[in-house]
């Protein structure tokens, strides 16, 4: 059977940093494999789930280039299913109407802390034992499974090995709520049957639910997909990684100005290895994928690192594609790309230096955006040899190596350093102690531009 893998988000927030991981590594093994990759929205939790965060989702996918085969499915629009197959679990033994209420829940729940003991239902409404117990009329009741109670459970997970829970563990877990919505275990299994999954790739946080949904499909007599639990992320502190540890949403990391290769790349390297290779395209990525490299110790979050390699693939994008990005950065603060040089030679002089979008678009200003101030006092000597220098550039050919030319002989025959002349031309012509050499920047800006600003500071004197 062709491979059929699925991602089952419940859209309670954005796309984060492990979500997408795991998103990846199902779309990878579909890739790898030539199979499927399906698209599931598990909406059944009606009090956090929010159409903005399904679209947060779907957006973040796009963005990472994850493209699905099938969906997005909706869990609350397949509620007649459930219902139905919670049917046939009911006519098969395996399921029963449970009518307690939640005083008795709660009253249960508190006798059996008081023991000592771990909270759980205690099947009194199993068929075998409420015999005769007549069902309170003015209660809907909910559907529980009924778990076996010997024995055990267990599987041979493709990330872990093998893994085995007692049943005595685990109780009569809910299927259905009074108000029909599936609880998330019922829900996975009926989906991930009727979808055809052959690999469920998923965080090690679903691995205790794993029993649960494994006496599910042996109950509707199905076979097994496989389970691959994939471990979590951490922090550099070891903690689980949360908004302390820098952005968790991935579309933060776009705002921010990072490119999704470098993301893609990024989280590809986030608990799966490859020999010692770090930096690698999507395609290499899926044409090695594969679960025996998924480590079994949870990965840890490094921003230094996801920011060298958003470098790297800054560094080998077109410059057209970078002012592209960099042009929408600049727009969105407030500046037009338009009254200045072209952008794509702004990027090409920049990129060596910028290790993100906001970074690169943070530099370009300076060729964009000029407000004329400058506070610097200038020693008479420096604003005389300024002053020539103006003059010299009025006239010579407007090419780097003219310009630099003319620097050097003026700070030659003013008796001056390079830098006693450099630096105050930088803060006079771009308002900033710091550029990329100060040549290129003059070429950049254009003779009239340059000698405009030039004017400006010295002719008010
Ligand atoms: N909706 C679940 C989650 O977001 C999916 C778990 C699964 O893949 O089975 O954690």
């Amino acid at each position: 059977m062709s491979v059929r893998t699925r991602f089952a988000p419940s859209p309670t927030g954005f796309l984060h940093i492990g979500g997408a991981r795991t998103a990846l590594f199902s779309w990878a093994y579909a890739r790898r494999h030539g199979g499927k990759f399906i698209l599931r929205v598990e909406d059944t939790d009606l009090e956090r789930s929010t159409g903005e965060s399904v679209n947060a989702i779907l957006e973040g996918m796009q963005w990472l280039g994850l493209d699905w085969d099938e969906g997005p499915f909706f869990q609350m629009q397949r509620l007649a299913r459930y219902k139905q197959v919670a049917g046939h679990l009911i006519a098969s033994g395996h399921a029963y109407y449970d009518y307690m209420s939640r005083e008795e829940l709660e009253a249960l729940r508190k006798e059996q802390l008081a023991r000592g003991e771990k909270p759980r239902y205690d099947g009194r409404w199993r068929p075998e034992r409420a015999k005769g117990k007549p069902p309170p009329k003015d209660r809907p009741p909910v559907i529980r499974f009924r778990t076996p109670e010997e024995g055990e459970v267990g599987w041979h997970d493709l990330v872990k090995g093998p893994i085995a829970f007692p049943n005595s563990e685990l109780d009569d877990l809910v299927l259905l709520r009074a108000d029909g919505v599936p609880t998330y275990n019922f829900g996975v299994v009926v989906d991930d049957l009727d979808m055809d999954i052959t690999h469920v790739i998923r965080g090690d946080d679903h691995v205790n639910n794993t029993p649960r949904q494994i006496h599910i499909f042996n109950a509707l007599r199905k076979k097994l997909p496989s389970f691959a639990h994939v471990p979590m992320i951490l922090g550099a502190d070891g903690e689980r990684l949360s908004k302390r540890h820098g952005a968790v949403s991935v579309m933060q990391y776009r705002d921010d100005g990072y490119l999704p290769e470098a993301l893609v790349n990024y989280l590809a390297r986030l608990g799966w290895s490859h020999g010692d290779e770090e930096m690698f395209s999507k395609e290499s990525f899926v044409s090695w994928f594969d679960l025996e490299h998924v480590s079994r110790s949870p990965a840890q979050f490094n921003p230094e690192k996801l920011a060298w390699l958003n470098q790297q693939y800054l560094k080998a994008a077109p410059d057209a594609r970078l002012a592209r990005l960099v042009g929408d950065a600049l727009e969105s603060r407030g500046i037009s790309a338009d009254n200045g040089p072209p952008l794509e030679r702004v990027i090409a002089l920049l990129k060596e230096r910028a290790s993100t979008i906001a970074q690169l678009a943070d530099e370009a200003t300076l060729f964009y955006r000029w407000t004329g101030e400058a506070t610097i006092e200038l020693a008479e000597n420096v604003s005389k040899a300024l002053r020539i220098l103006k003059a010299r550039l009025a006239t010579v050919p407007w090419n780097r190596a003219a310009i630099n030319d003319a620097i050097r002989e003026v700070t030659k025959s003013s008796g001056l350093k390079l830098p006693q002349l450099a630096m105050p031309l930088r803060l006079l012509l771009t308002g900033r102690p710091q550029t990329p050499s100060i040549d290129a920047v003059l070429e950049l800006l254009g003779r009239e531009t340059v000698l405009r600003r030039l004017a400006h500071h010295l002719e008010t004197d």
